[in-house]
């Protein structure tokens, strides 16, 4: 099997130009060559991130980027808001434990999106509260937070917003200066089309001042450091080179297209996507006001074994698809739409989603979703 078809919401395909960046030869950072590369990513980047803040870059995965927001925002006993409606949201609950801050955690249904009402509660109950977790995109679920309505609500409070939106930029809208989210944090290895190793931080100006007062350890990743060398157009510490490099060829790509180009193309994969698992009487885990267009999360009939499906997927048909995690293990399937990704892999993907339905004895009528979403596309 020579295909190796990753639609996994991270890590994502790796286009052909990316990967010819990402095998040429190493050179040096502490030089002028390097310098333009850093230039060059850091105002693509405040294109994607749709900001003009300082981003910092980090040699490490998204959750790496994860727990630099809160050790360099927060101090050990300080209080903060986290929501918990999947793995993603979970995570920051999890970092602020194991930095002694005291969250107050938002339980929120899998498959559904915390609303700006329960943030709203949550920090009338808490006025001290000092930062807002949320997730652009759940990568576990496949549920798009309201981001901008959430903004709204926290930017009445001292508190700053941090959003982990790792799977979720450049795929969905997130306009972080027009909306005024505090935080974001972002990562190679989703929408960017990049190997995983490295993460971005942009950060606020109301951020950066709790940055300066937080007391929790912090060394790697300390933003202070960032700031200084950002200002000489240079990292603290040796950064992962080679991504930053192939990064450079990724958001040309991107800027080619447009934000709001992509965003609408991502709308149509999900949408063809969404169209074909009803097509084939399968039903989707999220609720219909909150589906993410970033990944279509569709729930198994109680007959298909799902792990064993998406290892026959990948094993024999070259096709990768996330399973579930959790209490979802084995009971849904998830498919991206991020990243490189065209109408026609999905169609390709969906093509043998049919063929390992009715291998497990699922009954429908054949060629039911690749039609269906062949329809949407070609609209
Ligand atoms: C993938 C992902 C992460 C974690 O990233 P790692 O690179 O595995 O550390 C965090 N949040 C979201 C929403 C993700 O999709």
């Amino acid at each position: 099997m020579d295909r190796n078809l990753l639609l996994t919401p991270g890590p994502t395909q790796i286009p052909p130009e990316i990967c010819e960046a990402l095998g040429r030869p190493i050179i040096h950072h502490r030089t002028p060559q390097f310098q333009n590369n850093i230039k060059e990513v850091i105002e693509g980047l405040q294109y994607v991130f749709q900001t003009k803040n300082d981003i910092y870059l980090l040699a490490a995965s998204g959750t790496g980027g994860m727990e630099s927001c809160v050790c360099n925002l927060l101090s050990p006993g300080d209080k903060a808001i986290t929501v918990d409606g999947g793995k993603f949201g979970e995570r920051w609950g999890d970092i602020c434990k194991c930095y002694g801050v005291n969250a107050d955690v938002i339980k929120v249904e899998w498959g559904k999106a915390v609303t700006p009402e329960q943030i709203q509660a949550a920090l009338d109950k808490n006025k001290d509260a000092k930062a807002v977790f949320i997730t652009l995109n759940e990568t576990s679920t496949g549920v798009v937070t309201d981001v901008k309505a959430i903004a709204a609500v926290v930017n009445k409070t001292r508190a700053v917003l941090v959003v982990d939106a790792i799977s979720g930029l450049g795929v969905v809208d997130l306009q972080m200066d027009a909306w005024g989210v505090d935080v974001v944090v972002s990562a190679s290895h989703k929408g960017f089309m990049l190997p995983p190793g490295l993460a971005f931080v942009a950060v606020s100006p109301k951020a950066f001042k709790y940055v300066q007062e937080a007391k929790s350890p912090r060394y790697y990743f300390d933003f202070r450091k960032s700031k200084k060398a950002l200002e000489k157009v240079d990292t603290p510490f040796t950064p992962a080179i080679g991504i930053v490099i192939a990064l450079v060829e990724s958001l040309k790509r991107m800027r080619a297209q447009g934000l709001d180009q992509l965003f609408a193309h991502f709308a149509l994969l999900a949408e063809g996507t969404r169209a074909a698992a009803k097509a084939l009487g399968l039903t989707l885990f999220p609720d219909e006001t909150c589906m993410s267009c970033a990944l279509t999360t569709i729930n198994l009939p109680a007959e298909i074994n799902g792990e064993k499906l998406v290892k026959t997927l990948r094993d024999v048909h070259g096709i990768s698809v996330a399973g579930g995690q959790d209490h979802l293990k084995g009971k849904i399937i998830r498919i991206a739409h991020m990243g490189c990704l065209t109408e026609e892999d999905i169609l390709t993907g969906l093509e043998y989603l049919e063929v390992v339905l009715k291998e497990q004895g699922y009954s429908f009528a054949p060629g039911a979703g690749v039609n269906a979403a062949k329809k949407v596309f070609t609209k």
